[in-house]
């Protein structure tokens, strides 16, 4: 077989074992043979860069950067959806339907899936544009962040017409939301408010790579073009789905009205099992004749209607409000409620956000409250009953000490939040910073648990992480419901800490806005702590996806001479500060100081392959031309703007072979 052979045939297959596995949720080989499979076809195309696919399984991965998204005019209109709220709705719409058509009506009734809307283009099999909805005439060119979503097919199988474009929606499931809060949690950030607003937050990231490690999900429901051989919505559906497209199998067709509040009832409450956020249903006339013979309002079809589900909604009483102190000092306001049922779970508190949704709401102990659970995951007050409103009641006023600790708050410019900046003296930050130092993907401390932190918090024990590592079993002993073992087990646990890669010890510290992802690019980077603590800002942003906040927050963490005393304990009791040498090892000076900007398509390394390199080498990456830019390694299509700047500045642009020759 030929190495073009080669490459085709694993391309095939790898597109196959994607469908099944994103499209049908029936994976049919294990991810470890995938990935020996993927790294094979990878190995290949960096050998033979001329059999280069835009639509290859290998760059499902991202890595393209997006500085402007380009806007497109959409071929055919993106229209919006008329509501309906109740039988009534629906019969008057079948009236006004009746009137214009001629015979008999039949209805697909589908589900109306929450997350943005979006239209993809194919030519000859090959998907070769996806568009946002926009304002439903125009909307931007998102090809490249769509092209990593799983579940898009970049190359069809079966029949299918020359050009076509088909609509969906871009969700995110509730698991990978959950996961990726946690994350944001973990790095003391705010968490993501609902599957929607993120899903289409996803899809303006500017770095593809990032949108490739988001679950998205791409549910397609319409197709449009000419020569599409179908004559009904509900075959439109089984042909997009016969030429490998993500189509829920929900889809029903109804005969009549009633038949179609059956679908609503049943779904109403069935799509709580579903794993994502769905809003409604949307009733389509089937037959495309008839659609057309109905045409469109100014705004939306007429031979569709959406149903939208009552968001569950509940009136209950707001009790007290609390204010929980997070481990970086942000408070949060929380609502304690009568207990209620909603939804099937029952609802004691809700979150208030912060002190302007207060103010908003006018929101006062004692109200009569209305707590809804729609795409947000957490309850939420939408409003106050003020019909009910106690004679006595009183405005809240917004503390202005920190609960726990007295300290008077603080609010930063531009951020929604209190916080208290009690930082070393304030328990539940203390608290909440030891144990997020010992958490599992931080320093991963084994036999100490987040309740036993607290225990030594409070006993006197210890008072920052550094601490730990000068706990004695003698000294633990004594707690409560500790036996000797345990003890022991705890003192080597925090012991065995000591050999935690340098990356890991960076997102333990606790820094505001340093995650994983963030720890890893800063380790990197600086290669040691001793580095990013004497880094200015400008030396910061210069890193790969730092940006003006995460410097400003690094800066701050270090300029405290409270953390710069941790950090020398620290060092005395041999936790990891810098990388290995084995982590050197893989690294050389040769582009010392060199600053260089990459752009277009590469082939025989990927965009992210190429960063690594140059980051590895001593060399820094920026993303955008400037003077004080050394090298501009141009690929494929490289950008007509930055190419001017950079022969305006009189700056090198040299191939990729010519950097690889620098190595
Ligand atoms: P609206 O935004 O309320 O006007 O509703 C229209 C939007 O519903 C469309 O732009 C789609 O993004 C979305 N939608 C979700 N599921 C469906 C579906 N099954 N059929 C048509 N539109 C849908
Ligand atoms: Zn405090």
């Amino acid at each position: 077989m030929s190495a073009e052979q080669k490459i085709q045939s694993l391309r095939k297959e790898l597109r196959e074992h994607n469908h099944n596995y994103y499209v049908l949720d029936n994976p049919s080989i294990s991810d470890y043979e995938f990935d020996i499979k993927l790294k094979e076809l990878q190995k290949l195309e960096e050998e033979h860069p001329e059999f280069y696919d835009a639509n290859s399984p290998t760059l499902r991965v991202g890595g393209e950067v997006t500085k402007n998204f380009e806007t497109v005019v959409h071929e055919h209109r993106m229209y919006s959806l008329d509501n309906s709220y109740s039988k009534e709705d629906l019969l008057d719409w079948e009236t006004r339907i009746k009137k214009q058509v001629d015979g008999d009506v039949q209805y697909t009734c589908e589900l109306k899936y929450d997350g943005a809307s979006m239209s993809l283009t194919y030519e000859n099999g090959k998907l070769t544009k996806a568009v946002t909805r926009g304002d439903g005439f125009q909307g931007d060119n998102v090809t490249t962040n769509i092209k990593t979503i799983r579940s898009v097919p970049l190359q069809l199988k079966g029949d299918y017409p020359e050009k076509f474009h088909i609509r969906g929606e871009i969700v995110l499931p509730f698991d990978g939301f959950n996961k990726m809060n946690e994350e944001r949690l973990a790095a003391g950030e705010e968490p993501y408010r609902n599957p929607r607003n993120t899903a289409s937050g996803s899809l303006k990231l500017q770095d593809s790579a990032e949108v490739a490690k988001r679950p998205l999900e791409c549910l397609l429901y319409s197709l449009i073009g000419d020569n599409l051989e179908i004559t009904t919505q509900f075959e439109g559906l089984e042909k997009a789905r016969s030429m490998g497209f993500k189509v829920p199998t929900v889809a029903k067709l109804a005969n009549s009205i009633d038949d179609v509040l059956d679908f609503v009832e049943h779904w109403d409450i069935a799509r709580h099992d579903l794993p994502y956020e769905t809003d409604g249903v949307v009733i389509k006339v089937n037959s495309l004749f008839q659609q057309e013979e109905l045409g469109y309002t100014a705004k939306a079809p007429r031979w569709a209607m959406a149903y939208k589900f009552k968001a569950e909604q509940v009136s209950t009483r707001l009790n007290e409000i609390t204010y929980q102190v997070g481990r970086t000092g942000a408070i949060t306001p929380v609502a304690n409620l009568e207990p209620v049922e909603l939804a099937g779970t029952t609802v004691k508190r809700a979150s208030l956000h912060n002190s302007d949704q207060i103010e908003k709401l006018d929101i006062r102990v004692g109200d009569a409250v209305f707590v809804e659970k729609g795409g947000e995951i957490i309850p939420k007050i939408i409003a106050v009953d003020l019909s009910k409103r106690p004679e006595n009641s009183q405005p809240t006023i917004y503390i202005n000490q920190c609960p726990e600790c007295y300290t008077e708050l603080i609010r930063i410019e531009g951020e929604a939040k209190h916080y208290c900046p009690n930082y070393n003296g304030c328990n539940p930050q203390v608290v909440g910073r030891i144990q997020h130092f010992i958490s599992r993907k931080a320093m991963d401390i084994e036999g100490l648990g987040g309740e036993t932190v607290a225990l030594l918090v409070n006993e006197g024990l210890i008072n920052n992480y550094a601490d730990l590592y000068e706990l004695t079993a003698e000294q633990v002993m004594p707690l409560e419901r500790m036996a000797e073992k345990s003890a022991e087990n705890l003192v080597s646990g925090v012991a065995a800490s000591k050999q935690i890669p340098f990356e890991r010890v960076l997102f333990a510290l606790g820094i505001r806005y340093v995650g994983e992802t963030v720890a890893k690019k800063l380790a990197k980077h600086f290669k040691s702590i001793d580095v990013i603590a004497k880094a200015s800002f400008e030396e910061l942003v210069a890193a790969d996806e730092i940006g003006d906040r995460i410097a400003e927050s690094v800066i701050d963490f270090f300029a405290s001479e409270d953390n710069q005393v941790i950090i020398d304990r620290l060092k005395l009791n041999g936790i990891q500060l810098e990388l290995s040498e084995e982590q050197m090892a893989n690294q050389t000076n040769t582009l010392n100081g060199n600053i260089f900007v990459v752009s277009g398509v590469f082939h025989s390394v990927s965009r992210a392959e190429l960063k690594k390199l140059i980051e590895d080498n001593g060399g820094k990456v920026s993303s955008s031309i400037s003077s004080k830019t050394n090298y501009v390694v141009a690929g494929d299509k490289m950008g007509p703007s930055k190419r001017v700047k950079a022969e305006g500045l009189n700056i090198p642009i040299i191939t990729e072979n010519d950097f690889l020759k620098m190595l």
